[in-house]
Order: structure tokens, then C-alpha cells, then sequence
């Protein structure tokens, strides 16, 4: 019988099986479909996340950050955001907060790796892969049953297994969604002018482009966020084509750009659940929310999670009390699900407000924009929320 077991080794459910194994003596298990197997060579996937100063401090507090060669990690000083319909722009920059960086970009790929290197040397049992087929709840404890008719027993069981969640389905846990309208389009480009450490991101009507500085100055990771029949549009043009319309889309801010990868496409669904616990089970990352990518949080949510439920877990131990009853876990959705909701609402918001033609929310947008790069303090809130989003 296991304390915990956690379903699935993303960089949500690594982190939170290495926290709770360097910080308490609990019986851990990490299972996933897919094969957890560690890559002699890089192998370069073109995943990249922009991950926050709160994500940077939880990688470092489980000592992982420090282990990523500085060569994987590009740091960005400044973000350039403007309405290329319109006039408004908005530039942030780290020095105006007194930081070193704004954020930092890195391949989701490295990040795992990492996580599984260090999961190997810990007490965390890993099996995978393997395929759940059901889960059913006993006095106090769950019992999942594989394909090939293992059961497995856990008191807590943690489901970290992405935006279709085998675990939220299984429990029967309500889902709110939406379709975003949008599938996000993603490679890593070469630009003719350097990117100078800055994230870029450029509305428009045709829809949301980021431009992520990579390390070499010169390389960037793009995620452009349009409507489908554009996006089946863009995908079926010829690379040099392709090239064309993404510089164009871009106002040139970084001259010719040169295709370095294949194109990706991600279709984009906001997703939240309506119970993030339920009978011995807590949802964490893609399992519990999904978000469109405009404001690259996802990750950095997630891992808010991690850090929450680890947080309530300890707790819990050190005042003896139950780690799967309902009051220990139900700390932990109080204070992750209202700012997750705000977070959807916000991001909602911008995204519909930037997808409008209507010249009067045009208008709007424009002189918002504006507004905020005006009024200092203002801007300084949206930078500081932005890289420092803490646990309420
Ligand atoms: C285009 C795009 C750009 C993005 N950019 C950013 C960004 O800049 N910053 C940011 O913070 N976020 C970003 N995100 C979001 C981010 O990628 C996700 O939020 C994050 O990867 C979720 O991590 P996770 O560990 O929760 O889930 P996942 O990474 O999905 O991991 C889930 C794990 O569960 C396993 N699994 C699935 N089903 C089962 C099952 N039935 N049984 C066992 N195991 C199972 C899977 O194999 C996998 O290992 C972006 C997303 C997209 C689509």
C-alpha cells in the first residue's frame, strides 16, 4: 500500500514526487502510460515554456534549477507588446522592478529530463509504462486496476496526468470548458536581427504571435495563436511562404525570419475543473486547468499547484492529521481554484478583446494599452503579479 501515488511524470507530477520525497518519509509512487526513459543525446522537441520567478524558486527549493546547464536556460530582460492594428504598445523591463530578469525560457524536454534523472535517486517507486483501467474506493483507501490486472493501493492518489485526465474522468469530476477558437501554432525560428533578450508578443486580426528569445541570439521559439481554418491555412503553406507571412504578421521587428524546425499545431481548450479534490484525490496542472498559451502560464500554474498541495500535505504530517480526508485537501483547492479562476477570466478577457474588430473595443484595447505604460505603478503591479504570482 502506497501513501501517495501520483498518475503521470509531466513536469507537474515530477516536481510534486520530488518535493514530497525530499521533505517527508511517505511511501511514493509516480506511474505513467507513457515510458519514462531517460535520452542519452538532447533531442530537441521545440516545447518551450516561459517560466517565472515562482516556478524558478520552486525548481530551486527541490534543487533541480541549479542542475539545468545555463545553456538551456535564456533569460529575458524585457516585453515588447503592441496592437498591430492600432497604436497601443506596452514595454516592460526587469530593471523598472528592480529584478534581473522578467522570465525565463526553457525546452519543457530539458525540464522533464532533469525531474526524471533526479526521481531515479530518490525513494519514489516509478512504473511505467502502464495503463489504468479502473479505480475504485474502498474504507480509506483507493485501488487502481492496470490492464494486466495489477492492483495497486494508495491512501491519497494525486492526478497529474494532463488536460484529459484519465484520473478527473474516472472520479467523475465536472469540467467546465471552452474552445479558445484558436490552435497555436508553434516552432523555433531564426531571425536576421537579434531578438536582444526580449519576449515579444504582437496582436492582430489574424490573431496572438510570441516571438521567445532562445539562447543564441538569433533563435527564437514562436507560438502563433490563430483560428483553425487560418491555422490549417498557414500549416499547408510551403516553409518559404510560411516564412513570409510570419515576418509580415510580425511587423519585421526581427527582419527575415528562416523556419529551423517543423511546424506544430495545438489545438487550444480553456478547461476547469469543478472540484479539484474529491474522495482521496487531488487534481494538480493540466489535469485541473487549462489556459491559452498568450500569457504562458500554464506551467507556471501548475507548478503553484505542486507547491500548494506539498504545502498541505506537510502540514497535515506535522500536525498528524489524515493526508486524504477532505478537510487537508480541500486547504489545498481553497487556495489554488479562486486565483486559477481569475487567471481564465483575464486571459479570457484579452483574448477577446484583442479577437474583436468593433473599432469602439479597438479603441478601447489601444488606449489601454497606452494607459498602462503610462501609469507607472500600474505597470510596475502588472510586472510584479506577473513574475512574482505567489500562493494566496
Ligand atoms: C502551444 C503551447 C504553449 C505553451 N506555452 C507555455 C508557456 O510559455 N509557459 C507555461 O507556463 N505554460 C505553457 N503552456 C502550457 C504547458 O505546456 C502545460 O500547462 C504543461 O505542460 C502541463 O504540465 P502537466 O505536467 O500538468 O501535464 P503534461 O505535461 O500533459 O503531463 C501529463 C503526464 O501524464 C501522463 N498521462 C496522461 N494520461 C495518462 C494516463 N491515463 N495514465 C497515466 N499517465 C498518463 C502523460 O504521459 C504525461 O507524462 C503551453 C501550452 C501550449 C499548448
Amino acid at each position: 500500500m502506497y501513501d501517495i501515488v501520483i498518475i503521470g511524470s509531466g513536469i507537474v507530477g515530477s516536481v510534486t514526487a520530488i518535493a514530497l520525497a525530499q521533505n517527508t518519509a511517505l511511501n511514493i509512487a509516480i506511474l505513467d502510460i507513457n515510458p519514462i526513459t531517460l535520452k542519452k543525446n538532447k533531442i530537441l522537441t521545440h516545447r518551450f515554456s516561459a517560466l517565472s520567478h515562482a516556478s524558478k524558486n520552486i525548481l530551486k527549493n527541490i534543487h533541480i534549477w541549479d542542475e539545468i546547464p545555463c545553456e538551456y536556460i535564456s533569460v529575458f530582460n524585457n516585453m515588447e507588446v503592441w496592437d498591430k492594428e492600432g497604436q497601443g504598445k506596452l514595454h516592460f523591463d526587469s530593471q523598472s522592478v528592480q529584478e534581473s530578469a522578467l522570465g525565463y525560457i526553457v525546452e519543457d524536454d530539458v525540464i522533464r529530463q532533469k525531474l526524471w534523472e533526479n526521481l531515479r535517486h530518490l525513494n519514489i517507486d516509478m512504473i511505467a509504462p502502464i495503463q489504468l483501467i479502473d479505480m475504485q474506493k474502498k474504507m480509506d483507501y483507493l485501488e487502481l486496476i492496470t490492464s494486466d490486472a495489477r492492483v495497486i493501493k494508495t491512501r491519497l492518489l494525486i492526478g497529474a496526468d494532463g488536460a484529459n485526465s484519465w484520473v478527473r474522468k474516472t472520479a467523475d469530476i465536472l469540467l467546465s470548458t471552452r474552445d479558445y477558437q484558436h490552435t497555436a501554432i508553434i516552432a523555433t525560428v531564426q531571425t536576421e536581427l537579434p531578438h536582444e533578450m526580449t519576449a515579444w508578443q504582437c496582436f492582430s486580426d489574424l490573431g496572438i504571435l510570441a516571438f521567445l528569445p532562445l539562447k543564441d541570439l538569433h533563435t527564437c521559439s514562436i507560438v502563433w495563436s490563430v483560428k483553425p481554418m487560418d491555422a490549417n491555412n498557414l500549416l499547408l503553406l510551403e516553409p518559404d511562404v510560411f516564412q513570409e507571412k510570419l515576418a509580415d504578421a510580425f511587423m519585421n521587428r526581427l527582419g527575415k525570419v528562416t523556419l529551423l524546425s517543423p511546424r506544430y499545431d495545438f489545438k487550444l481548450t480553456m478547461r476547469h475543473a469543478k472540484q479539484y479534490v474529491k474522495d482521496s484525490i487531488a487534481l494538480i496542472g493540466d489535469a485541473a486547468h487549462t489556459i491559452h498559451p498568450l500569457a504562458g502560464l500554464g506551467v507556471n500554474m501548475g507548478l503553484l499547484d505542486a507547491a500548494a498541495l506539498v504545502e498541505v500535505i506537510m502540514t497535515a504530517l506535522q500536525k498528524n492529521r489524515r493526508i486524504d480526508s477532505f478537510a487537508t485537501l480541500r486547504r489545498y483547492e481553497r487556495m489554488r481554484k479562486g486565483d486559477t479562476q481569475m487567471m481564465l477570466g483575464f486571459v479570457e478577457g484579452i483574448k477577446e478583446l484583442f479577437a474583436s474588430h468593433h473599432p469602439s473595443l479597438r479603441m478601447l484595447r489601444n488606449s489601454g494599452l497606452n494607459w498602462v505604460e503610462k501609469v507607472a505603478f500600474l505597470k510596475k503591479f502588472f510586472i510584479r503579479y506577473a513574475i512574482w504570482p505567489k500562493l494566496r
